[in-house]
């Protein structure tokens, strides 16, 4: 259910309905929209009894959400969904274009500062790369954990990137969240209902990617349980399923980024590195990327590739990013987007991410 405000709303009217929704028993999701308020109704088995909430001041009307997914819904959220990083300039969703690079995995200090160099040289917003790997192997290279995540945080404050990492249970996510600006949830891990939860809970926004197998309404359904704990700053990540093809490691499902934009209103970025596995289709399938409306780019890159612990074979070399780069912006003038390039730290920033930096040495 949604109870729709009317434009001209007060703040206590909208929070009035919410508290009626939660006397209820339910849950209630104020969305603010460009025109309207929506307050998205869950917890409630069947039909919300309307008419409590109907006679509500302010209320416009109350309609029924028929799609299994709500919160994800365009039905609840008519414009696009923008997520920002507080003390930079730097958004997922809307006309800018968000672009990630670096390493599969942290492999050592020098490894990340040297990716991370040319990555911000290149004109990027956020530095991935792995400090917990879910490997198909137990023998293979799991991740440096916690000292790799520190090595990210002080990758940002060097280079001002933004960081992006894989959270692969509770545990790891609660460390993430204390170094991080993003946390990635795995495609192994597009259906751990538990750590959906968990990640929903926190005040970072959640990079989802598509499970292996997983449908369009189950990576959805998906975002819905994390945004259903209350986390509305969900951005979704296309890398490929899996299919009979077998000239890539993974088939790029590019249809989904149309289908994602009709039916949510949630960003979607597009990882050609895993989608392919190979690295000589990660710039054409960039190109395309773009061209159908993908709000970014997840990218691998090492300076070092033949080296790499994990990943090399679809690793960019750090050249090839930039030139990538230079080919986004200009496709993203033709879908009237636009790649603003690098990471603006905004004055509030400095002493923000220095208290957090105390905080975590
Ligand atoms: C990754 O981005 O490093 C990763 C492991 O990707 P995925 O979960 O899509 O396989
Ligand atoms: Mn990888």
């Amino acid at each position: 259910m949604l109870v729709v405000m009317k434009a001209q709303a007060t703040p206590e009217e909208i929070q009035a309905v919410c508290e009626q929704i939660e006397l209820l028993g339910f849950r209630a999701h104020a969305l603010p929209g460009a025109q309207r308020t929506a307050i998205g109704i869950t917890g409630n088995q069947g039909e919300v009894e309307r008419g409590s909430l109907e006679t509500l001041s302010g209320v416009a009307d109350v309609i029924r959400v028929s799609k299994p997914y709500k919160l994800v819904s365009r039905d609840v959220k008519e414009e696009d969904t923008v997520v920002r990083f507080p003390g930079t300039d730097v958004t997922v969703g809307g006309r800018n274009l968000a672009m990630v690079g670096g390493p599969c995995s942290i492999e050592s200090r020098e490894q990340a500062f040297a990716v991370a160099e040319k990555i911000a040289e290149a004109g990027a917003h956020f530095f991935r790369g792995g400090a917990y790997k879910p490997r198909t192997s137990p023998y293979a290279f799991q991740g440096m954990g916690e000292a790799g995540l520190q090595i990210m945080a002080e990758v940002r404050d060097k280079f001002g990137l933004r960081i992006v990492t894989e959270a692969i249970d509770n545990e790891s996510l609660a460390l993430v969240e204390q170094y991080a600006d993003m946390i990635q949830i795995g495609a192994r891990n597009m259906q751990n209902y538990s750590l959906l939860k968990r990640a929903g809970r926190s005040k970072l926004p959640v990079l989802l990617k598509r499970g292996m197998s997983a449908t369009l309404e189950e990576f959805l359904m998906a975002a819905e349980y994390v945004m259903s704990e209350g986390n509305y700053n969900v951005i979704l990540c296309e890398r490929g399923v899996r299919t009979f093809a077998d000239h890539t490691r993974n088939t790029l499902d590019l249809s989904i980024v149309p289908a994602v934009h009709q039916l949510s209103h949630l960003p979607i970025l597009v990882d050609p590195s895993h989608g392919t596995g190979k690295r000589d289709k990660v710039l054409p399938l960039s190109r395309a990327a773009i061209a159908v409306g993908a709000d970014g780019l997840m990218i691998e890159v090492h300076h070092q590739p033949d080296k790499a612990l994990s990943d090399g074979p679809q690793s960019l070399y750090p050249e090839q990013f930039a030139q990538l780069m230079d080919e986004a912006a200009q496709i993203a003038e033709v879908v009237h987007r636009h790649l603003q390039r690098g990471v603006e730290l905004t004055e509030l920033a400095i002493p923000l991410a220095g208290a957090k930096r105390s905080a975590i040495r």
